[in-house]
């Protein structure tokens, strides 16, 4: 393999974690489309299941390809990929937060862990509170005996708030907590939350990793120890990663950092002329001035990233009707992805959640997500204003 730790990230996303010798000098990582390998004899004697090479175990060579460029990619000693970023975010916090833990999270997180921490979670015997991603001068208030890890989001889905994430870092070590961040939103790219000091870090590979919206999957980034540790528990809950998703996972990182950079680019004049729009009431993106965690997001993320929300000025029936006359963006979940793509999240990401949980974590139904591609910016400027003036 050839050496790429000390290079920089855009020679990391093509050159790390790639097989060297190349196999059959192909330049990119073929696909291993087997699902049972031989056992060689390194494996004969007293065989340790998680050691046989079997789709399901997330081990055959294009997961190992893969694990190796992530890791990488986040400055982490290890990574496991699983089918799809809630297969890895509902693993990881099953195998750290064991049966009578407790779990602090932040109250504004992507839906689907919000949901699973709210409805499943509980009766898989752990407990959960929840705090304002704005309190975390006060953790200790949420603190318990048997507190285990605390969880946050780098960028919340969908109100784009960054936490001090200082703080969340600082309050787990002095705690012995473990520490867990969804990067999902700033992706590898603008942020990397191991050597902040984060203990594990968990995306949707879904989004910004692949990119392309082709794919389905989900990564843990963490310690040799931790990844160690859960690995059993995904083993056997199954989420595994297909080797032809790994391969177009595999390709679609190689170009994360030229369509992140792009979006950063993109997303920051969208919403700058968002804000200048008659029928919109508030932009929220971290890389505004107006944006409350402004000054966090620029001393910790090397760029803003590609997600912008607005709230729409009127009703959510004038929203919908003026939303539905852009010509560019799809009405569709997910992000990430090279189109873009816009949602009401209370119809969307954050439906499973009931009105009132929404309307206290600030989410109306007026609020519009959307996922910048990588269309000309100044065409989607055009699309938006048209519509929103
Ligand atoms: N985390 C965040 C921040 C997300 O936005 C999503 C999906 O939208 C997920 C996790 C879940 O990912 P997946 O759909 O790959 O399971």
């Amino acid at each position: 393999m050839m050496e790429t730790k000390n290079l920089r990230f855009e020679t990391k996303l093509i050159h790390g974690g790639e097989p060297s010798p190349l196999i059959e000098r192909a330049v990119t990582m073929p696909i291993f489309q087997s699902s049972t390998y031989e056992i060689g004899e390194s494996l004969t004697g007293e065989i340790n299941y998680n050691d046989i090479k079997y789709v399901r175990l997330n081990n055959t060579p294009n997961h190992l390809a893969l694990h190796e460029k992530i890791a990488q990619l986040e400055f982490a000693e290890a990574a496991l990929v699983s089918s799809s970023g809630m297969a890895s975010i509902s693993s990881a916090l099953l195998g750290l937060v064991g049966q009578g833990e407790h779990l602090m999270a932040q109250d504004n997180l992507y839906g689907g862990t919000l949901h699973f921490l709210k409805e499943f979670f509980p009766k898989m015997g752990r407990d959960v509170t929840f705090f304002p991603a704005e309190d975390t001068a006060n953790l200790n208030k949420y603190l318990k005996p048997n507190t285990r890890a605390v969880y946050v989001e780098s960028i919340s889905n969908p109100l784009l708030k960054i936490p001090d994430l200082r703080a969340v870092v600082n309050f787990a070590k002095s705690h012995g907590l473990v520490s867990m961040i969804d990067n999902t939103f700033p992706s590898p790219m603008n942020f990397n939350p191991i050597p902040f000091g984060f203990d594990v870090a968990l995306h949707s590979a879904t989004k910004y990793l692949n990119g392309h919206s082709d794919v389905v999957a989900g990564v843990m980034v963490s310690s040799f120890d931790l990844i160690k540790k859960v690995t059993p528990l995904f083993n056997h809950l199954g989420g595994c990663l297909d080797p032809h998703a790994c391969f177009l996972l595999h390709r679609g990182i190689k170009t994360l950092g030229v369509r992140v950079g792009y979006q950063n680019e993109s997303a920051l004049k969208i919403s700058e002329a968002l804000e200048k729009c008659s029928k919109v009431a508030k932009v929220i993106y971290p890389g505004l001035k107006s944006h409350p965690d402004h000054l966090r997001a620029k001393e910790w993320f090397r760029g803003f990233g590609g997600m912008v929300s607005f709230e729409f000025n009127g009703s959510t029936e004038q929203a919908d009707a003026a939303l539905k006359q852009l010509k560019i963006p799809f009405l569709a979940p997910s992000l990430g992805g090279v189109e873009s793509l816009y949602v009401r999240p209370s119809t969307a990401s954050h439906s499973g959640i009931s009105r009132t949980d929404r309307e206290k974590l600030g989410i109306k139904d007026t609020l519009v997500r959307v996922s910048i591609g990588l269309e000309n910016t100044q065409d989607l400027i055009e699309d938006f204003t048209r519509v929103l003036n």
